[in-house]
């Protein structure tokens, strides 16, 4: 039998969204046993991969480099599943949205050149360093998105939950856990 293709991705988020994900213990064991992992934090793949089966998304959309990979991920990713309340509000990373619209500049200037002790620098590498977007946004915003699995990060039971239905081929329930949307 084919194992599921499943991808992890971390956009704006803390990490704590993933760290959770590892909290499923003795579970990864089942999983890794029935999924192939095709891209995640914790796996060294570069690029992407086409026809993936399931993505959870971690972390809000921030800066040009999340805006380019979420849209290919929703090209390439049958069930997408927004992962955490960065992703579904947009939550932490938004805080800065009231420094007010713009390029990201005012964010820049108030971390780098008001906060700054010591050489005040906005670092700016083009290639490197990718440019902020205007306002920090929720996946859904950009892109459809099939579930979300909320939390703070969610619960590893409620990671577990989502997942074994995925894994049973079927669609995870509305149970106020796993929201389906649209
Ligand atoms: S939802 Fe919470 S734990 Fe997850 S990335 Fe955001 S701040 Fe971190």
């Amino acid at each position: 039998m084919d194992r599921l293709k499943v991808a992890t991705v971390w956009l704006g988020g803390c990490a704590g969204c993933h760290m959770s994900f590892l909290d499923l213990d003795e579970f990864l064991i089942e999983l890794a046993a029935r999924i192939e992992l095709v891209y995640s934090p914790v796996a060294d793949v570069k690029e992407y991969p086409e026809n993936v089966d399931v993505c959870l998304v971690e972390g809000a959309v921030c800066n040009e480099d999340n805006l380019d990979l979420i849209q290919k991920i929703r090209q390439r990713t049958r069930t997408l599943v927004s992962f955490g309340d960065c992703a579904i509000t947009a939550n932490v990373p938004a805080i800065r949205n009231q420094l007010g619209l713009g390029n990201g500049e005012s964010v820049l200037q108030r971390a780098y050149i008001e906060g700054a002790q010591t050489n005040p620098t906005v670092p700016r590498e083009p290639g490197i360093v990718p440019a902020l977007l205007p306002r920090v946004m929720p996946v859904h915003e950009v892109v459809h998105v099939d579930f979300f699995l909320p939390g703070c990060p969610p619960p590893a039971e409620r990671i577990k939950a989502l997942m074994a239905q995925v894994l049973n081929g079927e669609a995870p329930k509305l149970d106020g856990a796993q929201l389906k949307f649209g």
